[in-house]
């Protein structure tokens, strides 16, 4: 649903400027350096990315799912790590407030995290839980007005820049599995969280994960998510649904890119005399691509129109995530086999998107975890 179509037009220019004229120049750099320049981060604060899906009463920009997959379409048009920058603040960390909790947690807040003056992380991923992530053993010991919390979670993304948690521990021992899972809200700032050393990862430089580590950490019991233990897995889960569009989205944005850098580079260049354009082989994979990223941008703004008229998206939302992060790959690919020895060498960017976007048929669910969701979902559907 497009809620307002000229303040939506208005915002996608902004964003395609930005893009164009701030992040595409810094892409090398920012690879380089491992970093992503403060002004740039400043830059996004201001155009008001971290509150995308921020409702207007708190700071943000209220948009509706439709619009945020628009919004993706164009900001990742570029290296996917600025989008990494907001994503887990527009995703789990603002999101799992916004549904679950109550009026004073989103007051206490959801206010700054629109505005980008807090970066939230979401610590789900253990060492020993990874798909089977309610099978998790971190664990919040209730103490009178406090939850003592005790564990370790792994591939925390931002978690370095974080100024806020959403974690899920378990608060029930004997309860296995989702119903003993409870999420919390938890101060980076807290006395006894310690931090891992960075990851050193394939791709995506720039964007940072590393374990965070809880050892007897105090969190208040005015940050459990609705004051109701229990309940973290499902809000997680309902979290996950959206963040799965919202990544299929980003999927399409820099599949795009990808295939606009293959055809400009296979118009130039020319081999038997011709630009390689010409020659049908080329042409095939230029058309396929073109092809599986119109599939992937229809079925993503097809699932966001469902969940704006309040559907279940469960099924559509893993569908979404499963195509467009394989067809990125496949994209990918075949940009480094367009551009041939140049698609090799990182001075022509492909090599760099083709690492970059191997994470999204690994995270959020991987690639295995969304087929088992929708082949659940379906026999669950066919019994009735
Ligand atoms: C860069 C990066 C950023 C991340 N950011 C975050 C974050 O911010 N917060 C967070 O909580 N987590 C984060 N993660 C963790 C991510 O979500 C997990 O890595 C992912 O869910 C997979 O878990 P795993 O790595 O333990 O793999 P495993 O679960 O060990 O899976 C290994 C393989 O087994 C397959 N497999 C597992 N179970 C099944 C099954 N039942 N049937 C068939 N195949 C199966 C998987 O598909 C995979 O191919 C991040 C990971 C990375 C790499």
């Amino acid at each position: 649903m497009i809620r307002d179509p000229e303040t939506l037009e208005t915002l996608l220019d902004s964003v395609r400027r930005f893009v164009r004229e701030r992040l595409v120049p810094a892409e090398d750099e920012v690879a380089r350096a491992d970093q992503i320049p403060p002004a740039l981060v400043q830059a996004m604060r201001e155009l008001g990315l971290f509150g995308l899906s921020i409702p207007e009463a708190y700071g943000g920009l209220e948009l509706t799912m439709e619009e945020e997959v628009r919004v993706m379409f164009e900001l990742c048009q570029t290296a996917p790590a600025f989008r990494s920058v907001i994503g887990t603040t527009v995703g789990i960390g603002s999101q799992g407030i916004l549904i679950d909790g109550t009026p004073e947690q989103k007051q206490a807040w959801l206010p700054r995290l629109a505005s980008g003056e807090l970066i939230a992380s979401f610590a789900l991923t253990e060492p020993e839980a990874g798909s089977d992530a309610a099978s998790l053993r971190t664990a919040a010991i209730r103490e009178g007005e406090h939850y003592v919390v005790n564990g370790t979670k792994r591939f925390i993304t931002n978690a370095p820049q974080a100024g806020v948690f959403t974690l899920m521990a378990r608060t029930d021992a004997k309860v296995k599995g989702a119903g003993g899972v409870s999420a919390f809200i938890v101060d980076a700032k807290s006395p006894g969280i310690a931090l891992g050393k960075i990851d050193e990862k394939m791709g995506q430089k720039g964007a940072h994960t590393c374990d965070v580590i809880f050892e007897n950490c105090r969190v208040p019991a005015a940050n459990l998510i609705g004051l109701k233990e229990g309940q973290g897995f499902k809000t997680a889960m309902q979290v996950l649904d959206k963040g799965r569009i919202h990544i299929a989205a980003v999927c399409v944005g820099v599949a795009k890119r990808m295939l606009a850098d293959a055809l400009r580079y296979a118009i130039e260049r020319r081999q038997f005399d011709q630009p390689i354009a010409e020659f049908q082989l080329i042409q095939a994979m230029l058309a396929d691509s073109r092809t599986e990223i119109y599939a992937a941008e229809a079925m993503v703004v097809d699932a966001a129109r469902r969940r704006d008229a309040g559907q279940k998206v469960s099924t559509e939302a893993s569908c979404c995530k499963l195509f467009a992060s394989e067809m990125c790959g496949r994209v990918a690919d075949r940009a480094v086999q367009i551009l041939g020895g140049a698609g090799y060498v990182s001075e022509y960017g492909i090599e760099r998107f083709y690492r970059d976007v191997r994470l999204f048929r690994l995270y959020e669910g991987t690639t295995q975890i969304q087929q088992l969701i929708i082949a659940r979902n379906m026999i669950r559907e066919a019994a009735g």
